[in-house]
Formats: structure tokens, sequence, C-alpha cells
């Protein structure tokens, strides 16, 4: 590939952290990706640094008003050592999307997967062999610009750091227990649930936070309207298997158009299920339980991929999902997702691409 950025190597690299007792998101790696925005240049002087903190201006925006936003995908190492992205254009796409919604300037066409690529091959090494693990990919924008007025900036950051990660469950696929958030929400029509931004995130610590003091790992959204449809479960999309029809809520724009989630359909589509993207309230799915036809439930997302649902708690109203095991449908996604992504199996949709 031809090298548009300029590279500083560190002279101070760091240990390769134990592949066996990696987390999620605690060690990165030894270089960053680095690019400034102003108003006069655009995007310009894309670089990638050594690691290391950055000096920001204690005016400035992001810290004031939230402007900001970030991706997330991760980078997985074959058995014959090449490395591939999966869907890297879609991040792409969805970050624009995201952009254009927090009024921060677009970047030029390609850039972020460009980015990606050139820093992942700097990094290559920092990629994780064994099973199960991979290298997350964090790009995010920043405002940079120091002013304490209310409109938008005319400086920003794009940033992209890496961090080697473990499977999301040690254990493997484990089915999790959720609460249906009832008193907080998360997103409504016209406001900002479908765009990756930190605000959002802010917003539903409170929330998940309730939901882990009370024994369970995370929440399942309610629509902020009417607070009756399900929507997502914390911060992945979620599906609910209903007498053999797999319905996940549309994106109607309170919900993240999660790359995995576009990626469950496609797969379920090929097999020849039945998938509904539809509205459907928690009386029903509690109803589908009560009959004995409600067949699974499961998350999607990139960080965990595939996460069953073996226990929700609505109202104080419990129900388990599936005897609490892992269901028939979200044990196959996972295994063809992941078979995919690490190249080990066939790519029929083209998804992954070679770093
Ligand atoms: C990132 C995210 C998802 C999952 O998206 P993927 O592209 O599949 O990783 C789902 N919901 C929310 C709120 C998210 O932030």
């Amino acid at each position: 590939m031809k090298q548009e950025f300029t590279v500083l190597k560190t002279t101070n690299p760091k240990m390769k952290p134990d592949p066996d007792t990696l987390q999620f998101g605690t060690v990165f790696t030894d270089h960053m990706f680095i690019m400034d925005y102003s108003k006069e240049k655009g995007w310009y002087d894309g670089r990638i640094v050594p690691y290391g903190p950055i000096p920001l201006d204690p005016a400035a925006a992001v810290f004031h008003y939230a402007q900001e936003f970030f991706e997330g995908l991760k980078a997985y190492k074959t058995k014959d050592d090449r490395v591939l992205l999966f869907r890297p254009e879609m991040n792409e796409k969805r970050a624009n999307l995201t952009a254009e919604r927090l009024c921060i300037p677009p970047m030029p066409p390609g850039l972020m997967v460009k980015a990606i690529k050139a820093l992942v091959s700097v990094e290559r090494d920092w990629i994780p062999g064994k099973e199960g693990t991979s290298l997350y990919i964090r790009p995010f924008v920043i405002a940079t610009e120091p002013f304490l007025g209310v409109r938008e900036a005319h400086r920003y950051m794009f940033i992209i750091i890496l961090s080697p990660v473990g499977p999301y469950y040690k254990e493997g696929l484990f089915p999790t227990k959720i609460f249906v958030e009832n008193e907080y929400v998360r997103a409504v029509p016209g406001g900002t649930g479908n765009v990756k931004i930190g605000g959002n995130y802010a917003a539903a610590l409170k929330s998940q936070e309730k939901a882990q003091g009370n024994g369970y790992s995370q929440v399942l959204w309610l629509d902020g309207v009417e607070r009756k449809y399900v929507e997502e479960i914390g911060t992945s999309n979620a599906f609910f298997i209903i007498d053999g029809e797999i319905v996940t809520a549309p994106l109607s724009g309170t919900i993240l158009p999660g790359i995995t989630r576009d990626s469950v359909i496609t797969l379920l589509k090929s097999w020849g299920e039945k998938v509904a993207e539809k509205r459907i309230t928690i009386q029903e799915i509690y109803e589908a339980h009560a009959a004995g036809k409600l067949d699974e439930v499961f998350a999607s997302g990139t960080a965990a991929v595939i996460s069953p649902v073996g226990e929700l708690c609505w109202q104080g109203k419990k129900i388990i999902v599936n005897n609490g095991e892992i269901g028939r449908i979200s044990q196959k996604l996972y295994d063809e997702l992941t078979a995919i992504q690490i190249g080990k199996r066939e790519d029929p949709f083209d998804w992954t691409t070679e770093v």
C-alpha cells in the first residue's frame, strides 16, 4: 500500500501482554494515528506517532459540550499469518453519518479505512494469534478548538488507538442476565440514538450501574416514548426468536445500526431463516415466553460478537430464556461469524479485507 502518512517510530517499545490474560481495552500498542482538521486547511497532517498523552487546551470544546464520536472494529490474525479487518468500510460509512449529526466535518472518502490499515500494519506484531483474541481498533474524533461559545468547533483531531483484547467471555459463549430498564431511556426519535457518540454512553452509565448493582450484566432498553418496545441490549443490538421467527428492532432512528446486526441478518437470511425488522413490545416477549414460544434472545456487537441471554427481569418479573442455555441459532451465528472473521471459513459475502 502506498504510504501517505508519515511514521515516527517509538524508541521505547513496550512488552507485549500475555495472550492468556488479555482483558478488554486495558493495554494499548506502541503507536497511534493522529490527523488534524482546521477550517482553513481541512483534514491534514495524518501521521503515525508513538502512543502517548496528547496536550489539549482546557477550553477544548470536547470537554464542555461533548462534540465527539467514535467507532469500534477489530483486526484478526489468521492461521497462515494474514491480517483481516471485518467490514471496515461500514465503520467509515457510519462514522460519516455520525459526524454529520454532530456538525463535525466529513473526512475524504476512504481516509478512515486507509488510516486504520496503515496503523494496523505498523502494529502487526501486536495482533494476538490465540483463538478468541484480536486487536481492537478505536477511531475517534474530538473537537479541539479552545472556546466556550456554543457552536460547532473549527478545529478537530482524528485519532486511532489499538488495543489487543481477549475473548469477551473467558468461558466462551455465556448466557447473560439482562435487566429491562423501565426508568431511564437511551434514545428518543429525533435524538442521537442512531449515532456512535460518547454522550450516549455517559447518559447510559446510571442505568448500567443500577442493573449491575442488582446482579444483572446489562440492560435491555425500551423505546423512549412509550417504554413498551424493545430496542437494544446495553451497547449491542437485540434479537428475539419467537416461534421460529427472528425479530429485531428496525433502524428507525433510535437504535444504532450495528455492523454485526447487519451481518447477522444477512447470514440468517442466507440460511433461509425468517427474519423480521419490526417493533415488538416487551409485553409480547413475556407473553411468548408464557406460551412456551420464546426460543432465544441474544445481543450482537463487535466486542462480544454474539451474546446469548439466559434471563430477563422486567418490573420485578423474571423469566428464564431457553432454560438459561445457549440457543442453537446463537451458537451457530457465533461460530460462523467468528470463523469468517479469522479467515477459518469461506467468506461468501466478501466481508473481510486483508491489511
Ligand atoms: C457499537 C454499538 C452497537 C453494535 O454495533 P457493531 O457495529 O455491531 O459493533 C450497538 N448498539 C450501540 C448503542 C452501539 O454503540
